[in-house]
């Protein structure tokens, strides 16, 4: 049985992860503060509660159990939160993420795939977004994550530790099956919101800013579905197994494709109607830090760990998000 360590493992994308490897026949361990993640979306491996700046408490971990490999969602990802509280975010995310990496080291644990993001990027000079493209964050979240990526490149050539980064783009969508989905709280993501107004759960979704330079004015996201990204972890950690990839490797995450607010709204709309649902869109304000466009270019990825997104239809990709928002708009009626 090949071990892994999944740390945040009880939230978003990280539950799907750990329902993709245990099927795959990974024994996985969780590890998760329970912060932002949920006991509930622990369906598959053993969860262990606990933080990463529980220094006995991960020693402890990595001396009862053997890991070939180590995922890691565990994160602070609000972009306005860190820039009003900078510390929580290079505590978790940098400090945090150290202690993780020096416990691995002192273990022997050679493999690390690590969730980065397009945040690290910051205002784009071209689009779509390679991974030659200038890493400039614009605000605290981003820098945290990108000092990671750096601290990695250190990690491989003075201690072996092998790596891979996945920069997300917009992550998305839900399980096929109905188990997991998107349970964010605050709620600050568009599809999720967007099917919140439509379940009843919000009054309303309000578009915020309709005066980008793109063809409808609103602002134009590459949205990938969450069992792509977890397909592209599954893959970079056969080929961390394997020894195919060495030292610090970064690959961006995406579809390739954008789609504006608008466009989200209108296909979502679409899907909620089958069964007689509507929603109200208002008119807001434009949301300070976002980019008109931002859509990845993932070659890369595809020609490197062999990926190819499967879901990577918006209509799929909001009819598994709906799914979902149905199932949790009935548990609070109930
Ligand atoms: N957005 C919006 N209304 C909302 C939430 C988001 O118009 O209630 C827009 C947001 O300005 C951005 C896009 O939807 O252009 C995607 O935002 P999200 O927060 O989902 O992801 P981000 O691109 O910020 O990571």
């Amino acid at each position: 049985m090949t071990h892994i360590l999944v740390v945040g493992g009880a939230g978003y994308i990280g539950s799907h992860m750990v329902k993709q490897l245990s099927r795959s026949g990974y024994e996985v361990v969780v590890l998760d503060n329970l912060s932002t993640g949920f006991r509930e979306f622990s369906l598959y491996g053993e969860l262990v509660v606990g933080d990463l700046a529980n220094l006995n408490l991960l020693e402890h971990l990595f001396s009862t159990h053997k890991f070939s490999a180590v995922m890691h969602f565990a994160a602070s990802s609000l972009v306005g939160e860190s820039v009003t509280n900078p510390a929580k975010y290079y505590r978790n995310n940098v400090a945090g993420t150290l202690n993780l990496l020096d416990v691995m080291v002192r273990h022997g644990v050679k493999n690390f795939i690590f969730s980065s993001t397009a945040a690290t990027f910051g205002e784009p000079e071209y689009t779509p977004i390679d991974e030659r493209h200038p890493q400039n964050p614009i605000n605290p979240y981003g820098a945290s994550k990108l000092m990671v990526e750096r601290i990695l490149q250190d990690y491989a050539s003075a201690y072996g530790l092998n790596s891979v980064c996945l920069r997300y783009f917009n992550a998305c969508g839900a399980d096929p099956d109905g188990e997991l989905g998107e349970c964010h709280n605050p709620e600050t993501h568009l599809i999720p919101l967007v099917l919140q107004a439509a379940s009843g759960r919000r009054e309303s979704i309000k578009v915020f800013g309709r005066d980008y330079a793109t063809e409808d004015g609103t602002c134009i996201r590459d949205y990938i579905h969450v069992e792509d990204l977890c397909s592209a972890h599954g893959l970079a950690l056969q080929h961390l197994l394997s020894q195919h990839i060495q030292g610090a490797q970064a690959y961006n995450l995406g579809n390739g494709q954008g789609f504006s607010v608008q466009q989200i709204i209108d296909a979502a709309i679409k899907v909620v109607a089958e069964q007689g649902y509507k929603l109200k869109v208002e008119e807001a304000e434009r949301r300070a830090g976002d980019p008109a466009v931002l859509v990845a270019d993932a070659t890369r990825a595809k020609n490197e760990l062999g990926w190819q997104p499967k879901f990577d239809s918006i209509d799929t990709i909001i009819r598994h998000a709906w799914q979902w928002e149905l199932k949790q708009a009935a548990k609070l009626n109930h």
